[in-house]
């Protein structure tokens, strides 16, 4: 854990996220994003802090797939997408930070709104800053808990 890395500060507790971690392994957590995309973007991470996906270790990347097919099944069943997108940037101000999957939901409505999807349709969320509400992020985090407590328990 490094000292001054938003990723790590919140897995330290240093910063609180709206509904706290909706799953984590030793290794990965799954997190509501609180930057400027719809409410039910999540957030997966490794614990460690790495910079770059080539530096995952053999037990990182082994439970990597299922865990980053298992995001994109919560955010499908909650928010009736019609696309997941899976994005890693993690490169602030030309800087390689903690990575991070940023796995957003999109619905074809969007095109009321938006030009282009894709990385058009996520430039221009970013253009426009804006935050989705805490309590809609909270809410979503508490239905994506008991998404899981459920599927666990039909297994
Ligand atoms: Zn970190």
């Amino acid at each position: 854990m490094k000292e001054k890395c938003i990723a790590c500060e919140i897995l330290r507790g240093d910063r609180s996220l709206p509904g706290g971690f909706i799953h984590q392994t030793e290794l990965w957590s799954i997190e509501p994003c609180i930057g400027p995309f719809p409410v039910g973007t999540l957030i997966l991470k490794p614990i460690r802090h790495v910079l770059n996906f080539s530096a995952l270790n053999d037990n990182e990347i082994s439970e990597f797939g299922e865990l980053l097919q298992l995001v994109t099944k919560i955010i499908r069943e909650l928010s009736d997408c019609d696309q997941t997108y899976i994005c890693q940037w993690s490169h602030a101000g030309w800087e390689p930070v903690h990575i991070h999957f940023v796995v957003q939901p999109a619905w074809n409505d969007q095109k009321r709104e938006f030009e282009r999807p894709g990385p058009y349709l996520q430039h221009q969320l970013f253009e426009k800053q804006i935050f989705p509400d805490p309590e809609d992020i909270y809410n979503f985090v508490t239905k994506a808990k008991r998404y899981l407590r459920e599927n666990e328990e039909k297994k």
